[in-house]
């Protein structure tokens, strides 16, 4: 920033408030990094038939176009496999190829293209032991692989030496599961261990974090519904990001995955770990409330959709802190009496009718939009 510039109410990157990232291995899945040097990636996974090549692409797409960074494909049948080539070179993002017991479609994700595999080596050395061979194509073919442990697959041995799917568990399958590919000086792998309490997650990722420099997936699984989900999995993501543990995350849900990649992408931007987009600061209402803020909310953030840049709109339903919020944010309004004044990066602007509220802090957000620049970073010239 040169002087002459100034900030409009976006935090700086990394936030002061949250630990340091755990350090941690760099990979690379294709051409996004990941590990404690780069940004923390959003992962979704596709929910078409893997083969039906023209589906899953448009909904990698749409993935895609929700702020998706690397995607995940299941692959549990040959003419999966032989999908993969054509969707890992078409795919705007990373593709994972997600295979549970069959190495021939390892080799052939790995020959595919794709630009990483999740697969448990347990799963493989019990039916064939392939995973010196694994190994050995992963390594020449530069592709990562992701071991995934989840409570509900926990293998057997484990459940009967813990009892049920501890933390400890968990712990001990992924670090078991890494070793078998270490053991061939395999070691660009990154680990979940997954659980559906978040309780059990956070301290199964905890005590991962401790143990090993291996970059961590995060994930609550069997989350539950878009609600429930949506809730478990910021409560456990934010407990872990909060310590710096977490290097991509996936937000499970019973939901399209489209909803996955908004959620995820909106937990990091909640704690400054993704530049934040369209914020919209709107109070929960009360007695004292001189306007319909739900609706005006809704219809607030439903005209900024889409919007790219990283505004902070306030809307307040009366003068109480109607006020001070729409003066913090870079455009506002506080409503009251049939009217609203509106507020740009904190001067009043102008008092409108109610029914003008909505038109007019949609076109002030386009004006204000159009004098950011490309990469949204909220920076004016003050000359
Ligand atoms: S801004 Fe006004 S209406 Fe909104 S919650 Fe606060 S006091 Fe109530």
């Amino acid at each position: 920033m040169t002087s002459g510039e100034v900030l409009l109410g976006m935090p700086s990157l990394p936030p002061p408030t949250l630990s340091e990232r755990r350090k941690t291995r760099q990979l690379m899945v294709g051409a996004v990094g990941v590990g404690s040097e780069f940004p923390i990636s959003v992962q979704s996974m596709t929910t078409t038939v893997t083969a039906d090549v023209n589906a899953t692409l448009q909904q990698i797409a749409e993935l895609t176009a929700a702020g998706c960074d690397i995607v995940r494909v299941a692959c549990p049948s040959q003419d999966d496999a032989e999908a993969l080539p054509a969707i890992a070179r078409k795919s705007q993002i990373p593709v994972i190829a997600d295979i549970h017991f069959q190495p021939k479609y390892v080799f052939a994700a790995i020959e595919a293209g794709c630009a990483a595999v999740r697969v448990n080596p347990g799963n493989i050395k019990k039916f064939d032991d392939k995973v010196r061979e694994i190994a050995a194509a992963a390594k020449d073919h530069g592709t990562p692989i992701r071991i995934g442990v989840n409570a509900g697959s926990l293998d057997p041995r484990l459940l009967a030496k813990y009892g049920k799917a501890t933390p400890e568990a968990l712990v001990e399958s992924a670090l078991w599961e890494a070793s078998l590919f270490a053991e061939h000086d395999f070691h660009d792998i990154k680990i979940s261990v997954k659980h559906n309490d978040p309780v059990v997650m956070i301290r199964a990722y905890e005590l991962l974090a401790e143990s090993c420099d291996y970059p961590l997936h995060l994930g609550v699984t069997e989350a539950g519904p878009a609600f429930q989900g949506t809730v478990k999995s910021a409560v456990a993501f934010g407990a872990l990001l909060r310590q710096g543990i977490g290097d991509t995350i996936r937000v499970s849900l019973s939901a399209p995955p489209v909803e996955e990649v908004k959620v995820g992408a909106q937990i990091l931007q909640s704690l400054n770990l993704r530049p934040r987009k369209l914020e919209i600061v709107s109070c929960p209402s009360c007695g004292r409330a001189q306007v319909d803020v739900y609706k005006l909310a809704d219809e607030v953030t439903a005209g900024l959709e889409g919007m790219e840049v990283p505004l902070r709109v306030a809307v307040m339903g009366c003068v109480v802190n109607g006020p001070g919020e729409a003066r913090e944010a870079d455009l506002g309004v506080a409503s009251g009496n049939g009217k609203g004044q509106i507020f740009v990066h904190g001067k009043v602007i102008k008092t409108v009718p109610e029914h003008q509220i909505v038109e007019t802090l949609i076109e002030e957000a386009m004006r204000i939009a159009e004098t950011m620049d490309g990469d949204g970073a909220p920076v004016v010239s003050v000359s």
